[in-house]
């Protein structure tokens, strides 16, 4: 029964003429043609348009870039140089200025509090003051031996303290309004005894830095015994002799300062004839 079908399909094919089995081999032909051509057109067109589109935005943005740096040139140099220095701000600055080709006003202000900051440190402080630090200086250094490696003296609202070795100020002892990050910079003191008062400064505060600065240990002295704070420290002091002194025995060794009975009485001769007082009552009593 196969190989009638067989014959039956030979037969049929052997019906229908050569030529004409010719003529649909070329129309088939020229249909697959005519699809493999319309594809490679539409595939290419849309990766040329991808092409275009890419092209387009980077030109876009070059453009924006352009008209920026030419409407704030300064403003431009400084965003360039920071958003290669990987300041974030300086980043999401630049990616606007690439999208719109402007900045608001709020954002150039602050461009232009940065510019002026970063010109400031050229015009050199003038010294407004001597203050001599050679023995606190000497002491900072003894107590960085110990391992305090920022020493320091907390007068509350005035903290002096060591510049650190690797900062531009290495040598100098800066004066701030507290012990916190935040604190406000009143000034320096270099090497030299120099007060390079910080701008601005209230003279009021300048005038206190230096009397202070004259006899520092001394000014420490009474603050630690008013709040009874140790004045390198700041941790509470407990016995009378620390009291005395404003310090307490292990800042004393660090900072190569006295911390015995003799030196507190000499000090508060007054606390401790009390003490003695106190006691020599007590026993009385019993
Ligand atoms: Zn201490």
């Amino acid at each position: 029964m196969g190989a009638a079908r067989v014959g039956e399909v030979k037969g049929a094919h052997n019906r229908v003429p050569f030529l004409v089995q010719l003529v649909i081999s070329f129309l088939l032909f020229l249909v697959e043609e005519l699809v493999l051509y319309t594809y490679t057109r539409t595939v290419r067109k849309y990766f040329n348009k991808q092409g275009e589109h890419k092209m387009n935005s980077f030109n876009n943005r070059l453009h924006n870039e352009h008209k920026f740096a030419e409407a704030n040139p300064r403003c431009y140099d400084w965003l360039t140089a920071a958003e290669q220095q990987n300041n974030s701000f300086a980043q999401s600055l630049y990616q606007q200025v690439e999208r719109k080709g402007e900045l608001s006003e709020k954002q150039l202000a602050c461009i232009e509090r940065n510019l002026a900051k970063a010109n400031q440190p050229k015009q050199e402080p003038v010294s407004t003051g001597t203050i001599d630090l050679s023995d606190v200086l000497r002491r900072f250094e003894l107590a960085k031996t110990s391992g305090i490696k920022r020493p320091r003296i907390n007068l509350g609202d005035l903290v002096f303290s060591m510049a650190g070795d690797n900062s531009r100020n290495a040598g100098c002892v800066y004066v701030k309004g507290g012990t916190t990050y935040e604190a406000e910079y009143y000034g320096k003191v270099d090497p030299q005894g120099n007060f390079f008062a910080a701008r601005g400064l209230d003279p009021e505060i300048a005038g206190r830095i230096i009397n202070t600065g004259a006899d520092l240990f001394a000014t420490a002295r009474a603050h630690g015994m008013k709040h009874n704070n140790c004045c390198f420290c700041s941790r509470e002091l407990k016995t009378l002799e620390s009291v005395s002194l404003g310090w307490g025995p292990i800042c004393a060794e660090r900072y190569g300062l006295p911390h015995d009975i003799e030196s507190a009485k000499q000090l508060r001769p007054e606390f401790f004839e009390a003490r003695d007082e106190l006691s020599r009552l007590n026993k009385g009593e019993r």
